[in-house]
């Protein structure tokens, strides 16, 4: 196979790749289109693609919502100054609407509900978009309290904003000590001794690993966010350019539930999201990255505490053999008194039902975790093991539980290639390059 890397010869432009995509000529895969054709050997040139469509979806801290909404006629209350959405606390304003009846309200992805530890901002957000009612809890700045019900479709101005998304890839994470950690890298307390291993990162799937050097997503680029139409900002917060990050934001009205939502980790909720990105291919030397395997993209592998790190190992060490979807066989349940799996299942997807425990499969976000769990092994994947030489010894370390979906990734990227080929989604040119002070 020839892999291309050089930058000469043929370029095209974003308005060109366009205007073959209105003509019906364009050639559209998605990155996992891509990588299978490299895999069994076959040479992807120039002439052989326009776009390729990519996605990642995992957990994302760097998320708030804006929202503005009325809540009781003008003049009623001077301004608010405690809210809480479903238990979850907003930051009131920053316009304080003063005798309007209307909130301002901004609200962080990883903001924690004050009446039930596994719900937060993610929660709420999935809730919002999955069209469910919302409690809304007031404290007025003269101390009355009042509480209102509403709904997405009654709130005008929603908005998701990233900080800090879409990351080039990341990071495994081991725990090398004695003592198990509670953190946002698991669901459970994380065990010592280097008993297990988690991950986050989509691999060669990813935005950014398929345009390292910001070719082409750029300030003003066209994505979409949760399923919605969206816009890049720039580059998010300690973002680098060997290990950039996004910023951007779309409506959440547009927003489908299947791709956001909360994760229950050991140190409280967290919040998931969902990127898929066009990356128009504007000249050869673009394929190096796109043709790249897992195999080829390094993964670090590092001790939580500090994030010291400890081995280099790739994505293809956790992606390659394993399976994408965790099967649940409801027959091999054997009805514990205590299910293990709907104690720590971070998403809340496993429940009891009327002839045993049902899982989600809308919720489910394919972690992992209950294999491990489960006493009647009623879930099954090969999630893997990475073999990782530390302290003097060559170790084969278990994959416990993956923190990015990688088959909803793949649904994104195929959902965003329909519609770039429908003309229900128009790739633009960025209108400023992301560019880092020196
Ligand atoms: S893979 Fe298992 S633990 Fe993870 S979300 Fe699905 S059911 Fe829950
Ligand atoms: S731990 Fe497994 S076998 Fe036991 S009740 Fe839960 S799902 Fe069923």
């Amino acid at each position: 196979m020839n892999r291309a890397s050089d930058n000469t010869g043929e370029r095209r432009t974003i308005p060109e790749i366009q205007a073959k995509i209105d003509t019906g000529d364009a050639v559209v895969l998605t990155a996992a289109e891509v990588s299978e054709r490299v895999r069994i050997g076959k040479e992807i040139r120039l002439e052989d693609i326009d776009v390729v469509t990519t996605a990642t979806r995992g957990i994302m801290s760097g998320t708030y919502a804006v929202l503005s909404f009325k809540v009781s006629e003008p003049d009623s209350f001077v301004k608010a100054s405690d809210v809480l959405l479903n238990g979850v606390p907003a930051v009131v304003g920053p316009c304080p609407n003063e005798r309007l009846g209307i909130l301002d309200l901004i609200v962080l992805g990883t903001a924690h509900s004050e009446c039930d530890s596994c719900y937060g901002g993610g929660h709420l957000f999935r809730e919002m978009v999955d069209g469910k009612p919302i409690t809304v809890d007031v404290t007025t700045s003269e101390g009355k309290h009042f509480s209102v019900e509403t709904r997405l479709s009654e709130i005008p101005f929603a908005r998701l904003y990233a900080t800090r998304h879409a990351f080039k890839n990341y990071r495994a994470f081991v725990n090398p000590g004695k003592e198990p950690i509670n953190t946002i890298f698991h669901a459970l307390p994380f065990e010592g001794e280097l008993r297990e291993m988690t991950f986050c990162g989509c691999g060669e799937l990813n935005p950014i690993e398929n345009d390292p050097k910001l070719e082409t997503i750029g300030i003003g680029t066209r994505v979409l966010l949760n399923g919605a139409e969206g816009f890049v900002t720039g580059s998010g917060t300690r973002s680098i350019p060997d290990n950039p990050n996004l910023t951007g934001f779309a409506d959440l009205h547009d927003m489908e539930p299947e791709y956001i939502g909360g994760f229950v980790t050991s140190a409280g909720p967290e919040i998931i999201n969902t990127w898929a990105v066009p990356i128009p291919i504007l000249h050869k030397g673009m394929l190096e990255n796109i043709l790249k395997l897992d195999r080829e993209i390094p993964l670090k592998l590092v001790d939580l505490a500090g994030r010291i790190p400890l081995c280099e190992i790739t994505y293809g060490d956790v992606w390659d053999d394993a399976d994408l979807n965790v099967k649940y066989e409801p027959e091999r349940c054997i009805s514990c008194r205590d299910c293990c799996v709907m104690e720590a299942c971070p998403m809340g997807a496993v429940s009891k039902g009327e002839n045993g425990t049902v899982r989600n499969l809308e919720l489910c976000f394919n972690c992992g975790l209950c294999i491990s769990r489960c006493k009647g092994e009623a879930f099954s994947a090969n999630l893997g093991s990475v073999k990782c030489t530390t302290g003097g010894c060559l170790r084969d370390i278990k994959v416990t539980l993956r923190q990015s979906d990688r088959a909803r990734a793949v649904r994104a990227a195929e959902e965003l290639k329909e519609k770039v080929l429908t003309g229900r989604f128009r790739i633009n040119e960025p209108v400023e390059r992301i560019r880092w002070k020196e």
